[in-house]
């Protein structure tokens, strides 16, 4: 199944009700439709950035000792609901030099949801996240990629650029060998991969599968001369 029809079938079954113009424009990885958006960088370099969302999680540091021992500048996203319960990881994250976006706080999925509903989503999670690591997030990425009315005032007034991605390793669901080998075969300089060091609201989420294709990521990437970089490192071309 390709991205985009994997993305519709979980879009069609929130966003039942809309048009197909609105549904694309919540889903679809290059929609401006409701803020500001990119899915990858200018690919001027061999860089690829591996993004992880939904953390932090009991399971982050393990991931964060296997990107020190590789050299590896990661992007985090994360939910303040996480960060609020693992403040000391979420710190590591940050001392650890990778950056840090915004996931909203409690992972909701936006379409339908109010405008003010929204607001507290991201600018709480903002406050979490300078109070908990010191670093104010300069990226976003709306819960399941889904964007709604209301988040490009959010996005004007926290400063933030949404942030989809090239290619999603679907590992909430799918083994490591098919996480690695969709990623590896989907791989581009430029390219922003979605992976996953939590697992939506889930407390002590099992992510073996996304620890097992990393390692087997990063490697093979790094074979065929990829460099890695934050997201906003590979932005700047
Ligand atoms: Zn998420």
């Amino acid at each position: 199944m390709s991205v985009s029809r994997a993305l519709g079938f979980t879009a069609g079954a929130v966003l039942g009700g809309l048009s197909a113009a609105s549904a694309y424009g919540s889903v679809s990885k290059s929609s401006q439709m409701f803020g500001p958006s990119v899915y990858r960088g200018p690919g001027t370099r061999k860089s690829i950035a591996l993004t992880f969302d939904d953390g932090p999680s009991e399971s982050t540091p393990d991931l964060l000792e296997y990107l020190e021992k590789e050299g590896v500048a990661a992007t985090f996203f994360q939910c303040g609901m996480h960060v609020k319960r693992l403040p000391h990881v979420a710190g590591q994250v940050a001392a650890a030099g990778h950056e840090i976006g915004n996931h909203s706080y409690s992972h909701p999925k936006l379409p339908f949801k109010s405008r003010e509903f929204i607001r507290q989503e991201f600018s709480e999670t903002q406050r979490v996240i300078l109070a908990e690591t010191g670093v104010t997030p300069m990226l976003m990425r709306a819960p399941y990629g889904f964007r709604w009315w209301g988040l490009r005032e959010v996005q004007e007034q926290l400063l933030l650029l949404g942030v989809m991605w090239t290619v999603i390793g679907f590992d909430w669901r799918w083994p490591a060998d098919k996480i690695s080998g969709y990623v590896l075969g989907r791989s581009s300089p430029g390219g922003i991969v979605c992976l996953h060091d939590g697992r939506g609201t889930n407390i002590r989420p099992n992510i073996g599968n996304t620890m097992a294709a990393v390692r087997e990521i990063v490697p093979r990437l790094r074979d065929k001369g990829y460099r890695f970089e934050t997201v906003s490192g590979l932005l700047e071309g």
